[in-house]
């Protein structure tokens, strides 16, 4: 299969991991950003092919996963709102809430539809002219384009009982807040190859030239990701750090401009809650006022209780680097992917998940 057998090729690998043996002699610290890095680097065994020197963190990219736990509670409450259908994406159904779940709600009798895109609300909403449909938007740079172009739709069609509970969020903030918080010491990151087809490699650029960290922009299949370890180890080793784009098949210097152009004249920037990190100036994306129908916050506001975080779960930590999930003491005993007790055991793409299937 073009773009997927090309880089599987077993005699490549052995190659780059012989050669990344070769070259690398510093200690090389990396954090792979994204959830679908960090599943892949599992699945297919890729921390074991190196030496301890070069070690492979996982970092906040998974969008279930650092959706906060108020922001969940939040979500829950709406669902109870008479007169609403929710939509969601799967992996949100399960992940535990304060007090509940959206999969418990639905149990409980809140009608709660899994949707396979944004679109495909727009279609319940026609269906359902007597109920307020709202799309819990959840989702990185790669979502929010589909997103803001079903607004357009919504309002083109005059679909007016629709509208989204934006959980949508940016990644180049949140990379800053989590290298300002300085509690790893990085000196690679594996930038997310799908955000960055829409945003480009370009908004990378600030983490060389600011806090010397290498950088490489790259796919999913295992010679993408071995390839991008192998450009940080060589940026690391000649102290020289850069953006380079291993997945050039899929990302350009300046990104999707037909996409951005979608997302800006849609959203603008606003604070975010990240699970672990806390509000993130500007790391959130909300409607624009002229979209202000679309925008559930407005239309339906609801009050939740503060959080209550579940006792004993690491995820705050796994997804700021500082631990991994076999330092979590539920860790496969009291939290598995059947009884989930946090969101990083949940998602397709949450460490816990990852190494729960591939690591054990
Ligand atoms: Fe949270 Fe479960 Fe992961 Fe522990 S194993 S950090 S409880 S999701």
């Amino acid at each position: 299969m073009k773009f997927v057998d090309e880089y599987r090729d077993t005699g490549l690998g052995r190659k780059l991991v012989e050669r990344i043996n070769r070259i690398s002699t510093k200690p090389a610290t990396m954090m792979e950003f994204c959830g679908g890095h960090t599943v892949a680097i599992m699945r297919h065994g890729i921390r074991q092919l190196f030496p301890s020197h070069i070690k492979l963190l996982s970092g906040p990219g998974c969008p279930v996963c650092v959706t906060a736990h108020h922001d969940l509670d939040q979500a829950i409450a709406l669902v109870q709102t008479p007169g609403t259908i929710v939509t969601t994406f799967g992996d949100m159904m399960k992940v535990p809430g304060s007090e509940s779940s959206l999969q418990q709600a639905r149990a409980d009798g809140a009608d709660i539809r899994i949707v396979y895109s944004p679109h495909d609300s727009l279609e319940i909403a026609r269906n359902n002219p007597r109920k307020l449909v709202v799309f819990l938007a959840v989702g990185f740079e790669t979502t929010t384009p589909g997103v803001a172009a079903t607004i357009l739709e919504a309002e083109r069609t005059k679909i007016e009982n629709f509208c989204i509970k934006s959980l949508l969020k940016v990644c180049p903030p949140v990379i800053r807040a989590l290298l300002n918080l300085g509690e790893v010491k990085l000196d690679g990151l594996i930038c997310p190859g799908h955000v960055s087809a829409v945003i480009g490699s370009r908004p990378w650029e600030f983490i060389p030239e600011k806090y010397h960290i290498a950088c490489a922009v790259t796919g999913f299949e295992p010679l993408d990701i071995l390839l991008s370890i192998d450009r940080l180890v060589e940026q690391i080793e000649k102290g020289e750090p850069k953006v380079e784009t291993t997945y050039t098949r899929g990302v350009r210097p300046e990104g999707n401009l037909r996409a951005q152009k979608l997302m800006e004249h849609v959203f603008e920037p606003c604070p975010a809650q990240w699970r672990g990190l806390g509000t993130v100036p500007a790391s959130g994306l909300k409607p624009r006022a002229e979209y202000s129908s679309f925008d559930a916050d407005i239309r339906i506001p609801v009050k939740v209780k503060a959080a209550v975080e579940p006792k004993g779960c690491l995820c705050g930590e796994i997804l700021r680097g500082i631990k991994t999930p076999p330092d979590c003491g539920l860790f496969s005993i009291r939290c598995t992917p059947e009884n989930p007790v946090g969101p990083c055991m949940v998602s397709s793409e949450g460490a816990c998940a990852a190494y729960y299937q591939y690591g054990r």
